[in-house]
């Protein structure tokens, strides 16, 4: 396309989950299985569900641009104001804001590859320049990261846990580098599967923030309040930070019903907490089941995890696909064996690893 921007041309669209109508209807299939996206597995919480009826006669009305209610409700979760909290349509909308608020073009951000590819998209999208750092058994290395620093790096993005990997870095890697860290370079962590961390050394960004180092700590409504289709998270900064964020912020970009269910999903600990419990169970499930299969898997801090199925993951994603069980193949991360698969039910973790085992004598028997 001639009349594209011309830093535009290497930018490939995000490839998505395949959505289960659109595989019931390429494949034949009458039941199919996602776990391709990190969704909730147990569904939103039902308290957010009893909300969102209650407020459906209401979406004639605008929704509150500022998000009053839910940003005062984060803040007093975390013991800070209003004024350091900013919502998204998304967390993937404040990403966007964040590249769009403060990267000049030609400037560098820093980020580890593989990592959440949005990072890139959006550093892309805004002319500048992508520093990618390869992880180190699977992990960020932040220390080589810190290194990659130059004048000209503004942001620096720490997908912890990682996406696609699902390892963490740690609270003394964290403090290590932040400890020094550069006044001209904002590090953002996002912590989207924050609810689902067990380990204890997770590290606490929040007291750096309270620090006053220049940092910004993403969460989400999508991944364990279960709440992905209504596109709604959050960033915790500094006012100073979250004031210039809110200068591009699109006056209504978080929408009523996702406002509404948010609030009452922070309320539903009981959902969290069974969440929380259904995915440790689950990922036991799968270390045992792969350790068996001879697999090598990434152990998780997350309700995803990453396997070598040790044959080409496109291939074993399609196969599994006609199965009508819903993967992510990691080819496009340079993992070309690999697929990574998202903890779900019980009997959806059996199915998958039945039809996990039949895939593979299938590639085998040729
Ligand atoms: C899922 C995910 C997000 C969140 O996305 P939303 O836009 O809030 O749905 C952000 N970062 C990472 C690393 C993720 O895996």
């Amino acid at each position: 396309m001639k009349l594209m921007r011309k830093n535009l041309e290497d930018l490939i669209p995000y490839e998505p989950g395949k959505p289960i109508e659109e595989v019931k209807r390429e494949y034949g299939l009458k039941e199919v299985i996602k776990m391709a996206s990190n969704e909730n597995c147990l569904g939103p919480s039902p308290l957010a569900v009893e909300a969102l009826r209650k407020a459906l006669s209401n979406i004639h009305l605008y929704p509150d641009g500022g998000g009053f209610s839910l940003r005062r409700k984060i803040a007093q979760r975390l013991g800070l104001k209003m004024e350091n909290i900013i919502l998204g349509n998304g967390s993937d909308e404040i990403i966007r804001m964040i590249v769009e608020t403060f990267l000049n073009p030609g400037e560098e951000t820093i980020m580890g590859d593989p990592a959440f590819i949005i990072y890139e998209m959006a550093t892309k999208v805004m002319n500048g320049n992508c520093i990618k750092v390869p992880l180190k058994n699977y992990a960020h290395d932040l220390y080589a990261m810190r290194e990659k620093i130059t004048p000209r790096t503004k942001l620096f993005f720490v997908s912890n846990p990682n996406n696609p990997t699902g390892t963490m870095v740690r609270r003394k890697e964290v403090d290590e580098i932040m400890k020094d860290f550069p006044e001209h370079t904002i590090a953002v962590f996002d912590e989207a599967y924050y609810e689902y961390i067990e380990e204890e050394d997770f590290p606490d960004t929040l007291y750096w923030l309270k620090r006053g180092k220049n940092i910004i700590i993403l969460r989400t409504f999508s991944k364990i309040y279960g709440l992905a289709g209504l596109r709604i998270g959050y960033a915790i900064s500094s006012p100073q930070i979250i004031s210039a964020l809110n200068r591009v912020r699109q006056p209504f970009n978080t929408n009523s019903l996702a406002q509404t269910a948010a609030l009452a999903a922070l309320d539903d600990e009981e959902h969290v907490r069974r969440s929380r419990e259904l995915n440790r169970k689950g990922k036991e499930y799968f270390y045992r089941e792969f350790r068996r299969m001879g697999l090598e898997f990434i152990p998780t801090a997350t309700n995803f995890i990453l396997v070598n199925v040790k044959r080409d993951g496109r291939e074993v994603f399609e196969k599994l696909l006609r199965k009508g069980i819903i993967v992510r193949p990691m080819s496009g991360y340079g993992l070309s064996t690999f697929i990574r698969v998202t903890i779900g039910r019980e009997e959806e973790n059996q199915k998958f690893i039945s039809s996990l085992k039949e895939v593979m004598e299938e590639i085998e028997n040729g």
